[in-house]
């Protein structure tokens, strides 16, 4: 791809110092950065790797910059987009040699900004290429490539890996902390079918992470890899075969007391639900105190084995009308959750999570209705299934812990227009999230991150395997170079 071309592509704004190799170029970016700029070009690729300057006269916002959560976006002062785990390494040992704080980049989704930085981003997307196997039992992903470009390079192939639905959201975050779609039951997690990875580490040298190279590296990377023990730059996955696809979706909108009854069922429904079938449910509150309950999700298996199990949900939360739409290939069916097209937009958000691992009581669902109906704003509440590929795991195999009891993960969202909302907002979600707290686990999701889990974060997000995280991570990241507000901490 020509220079100009990546540019238009990855949505680099003009008005930014884009770094030559001119002399002049050079002197205005360090009278720019105060930092060595120079040192920092002589080993990059002026061809291939981009170095970016803020600070120009240009405003404080390029397309480069869009995190998804408009609350935490920072522009860096440097921002290097690399095309190779080589010119990765090098911008590593160029912030370590010169005290240069940095995070680590691919699809930034991050909701709480962890893939910020005011000094330096190291940018993945410059290394964005997929490729499937010869045989077809794996794919090759740059860590910059987004999972709507992946589903796009499998579907001809009626092939897929296990992720999300939101298809702008970089497969490293993604699938570094976890990563669940509406492929998990059948298929597990984004991370259980990573077979390897290229791994730039804290002295900027390359590692091969698989279960025979790099073990501990290898397990720690799976569920606790974002941003904490080295830089992703290519990941292997094993491929999924998805020649069926059905989609279904069954709403009701009733009072509380009757909602309450039908997650209730939900929850009885999702314990015996074949592992081919994965859902997610959805609660919003509607005018006159009735709240709008909406199960969806996707089923690898046989429209009639689907439709029975509708059925079934049926008999146990009562009738409603049923949408089911078969023979799409995976990517039609995501893009229909996604919604929103390749590209996002940076929004004002709050979200937090909970994983369930007891049926709830009807007295816990009846407080979070209670809970969202109280709320002045509107926030949303997702359920993601867990069980089946995914629970099959064992919860130690990985760094990824939520399995074995698990049933489902909670989301609580919050999307607002005006920053003149942010604290009110924020209070409402705390508000909702503390009512909680006697009817749920205590573990978190990291790929919600949420930094009011203040210390309690590492915890939350790892249980039981933070210690071997932590050993892991004072035997690969002694000195703590890749830290962020909450990386794996290198004690317990
Ligand atoms: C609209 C939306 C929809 C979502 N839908 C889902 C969903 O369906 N299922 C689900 O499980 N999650 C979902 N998420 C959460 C998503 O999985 C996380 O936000 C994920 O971390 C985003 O990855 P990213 O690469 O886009 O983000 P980034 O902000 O770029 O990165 C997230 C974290 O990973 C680190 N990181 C990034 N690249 C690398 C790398 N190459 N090496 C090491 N560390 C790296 C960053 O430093 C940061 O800490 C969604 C989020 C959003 C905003």
């Amino acid at each position: 791809m020509k220079r100009r071309e990546f540019l238009q592509a990855s949505g680099a704004f003009s008005a930014n110092l884009i770094v030559g190799s001119s002399l002049l170029e050079i002197r205005k970016a360090e009278a720019a950065t105060s930092l060595p700029i120079a040192a920092l070009k002589a080993e990059f690729d002026p061809k291939k790797d981009l170095v970016l300057i803020s600070g120009s006269g240009a405003p404080n916002k390029f397309d480069y910059n869009a995190s998804y959560s408009k609350r935490k976006q920072i522009t860096p002062q440097v921002r290097v987009v690399a095309s190779s785990a080589q010119a990765v390494g090098q911008a590593v040992r160029w912030a370590t040699g010169n005290g240069v704080s940095f995070a680590i980049r691919s699809g930034g989704h991050s909701y709480e900004g962890l893939s910020q930085n005011a000094d330096l981003v190291i940018d993945v997307r410059g290394m964005a290429a997929t490729q499937l196997a010869a045989d077809k039992k794996s794919v090759s992903i740059g860590s910059g490539a987004s999972l709507g470009v992946i589903y796009g390079t499998l579907e001809p192939s009626h092939l897929a890996i296990p992720a999300g639905s939101c298809f702008p959201v970089g497969v490293a975050g993604h699938s570094l902390g976890g990563g669940f779609g509406l492929l998990g039951r059948p298929f597990g997690l984004a991370c259980d079918s990573v077979l390897s990875m290229e791994v730039v580490d804290a002295s900027g040298n390359v590692l091969n992470v698989s279960e025979s190279e790099n073990p501990d590296l290898f397990w720690a990377l799976r569920g606790g890899g974002n941003g904490s023990f080295g830089i992703v730059t290519k990941f292997n996955f094993r491929t999924s075969a998805v020649n069926l696809i059905a989609k279904f979706a069954i709403t009701w909108s009733k009072p509380a007391a009757q909602a309450a009854k039908i997650v209730l069922a939900w929850q009885e429904w999702l314990d015996s639900l074949p592992s081919a079938i994965t859902c997610t449910l959805h609660l919003t509150k509607e005018a006159g105190g009735v709240i709008k309950v909406h199960i969806a999700g996707l089923s690898v298996d046989s429209e009639s084995k689907l439709t029975a199990e509708m059925k079934r949900l049926q008999k146990l939360a009562g009738p409603a009308e049923i949408l089911v739409t078969t023979t799409m290939t995976f990517a039609k069916a995501a893009n229909i959750f996604n919604g929103g097209g390749p590209a996002y937009e940076s929004v004002l958000m709050k979200a937090k999570s909970d994983y369930v691992t007891e049926p709830m009581t009807e007295q816990g669902i009846l407080t979070l209705l209670d809970g969202l109906q109280k709320a002045p704003g509107e926030i949303a509440v997702l359920f993601d299934s867990y069980g089946g590929a995914i629970n099959k795991v064992a919860s130690d195999a990985t760094a990824f812990v939520h399995r074995g009891a698990t049933k489902y993960l909670i989301q609580y969202f919050m999307q607002w227009e005006s920053p003149g909302a942010n604290e009110t907002s924020i209070a409402m979600m705390r508000t909702l999230y503390a009512s909680m707290r006697p009817y749920v686990s205590g573990a978190s999701y990291v790929n919600y991150c949420d930094l009011d889990l203040g210390d309690g974060y590492a915890k939350a997000y790892w249980g039981d395997n933070l210690a071997r995280l932590t050993k892991i991570k004072a035997a690969f990241d002694p000195n703590n170079t890749f830290r962020h507000a909450q990386s794996v901490p290198l004690e317990a």
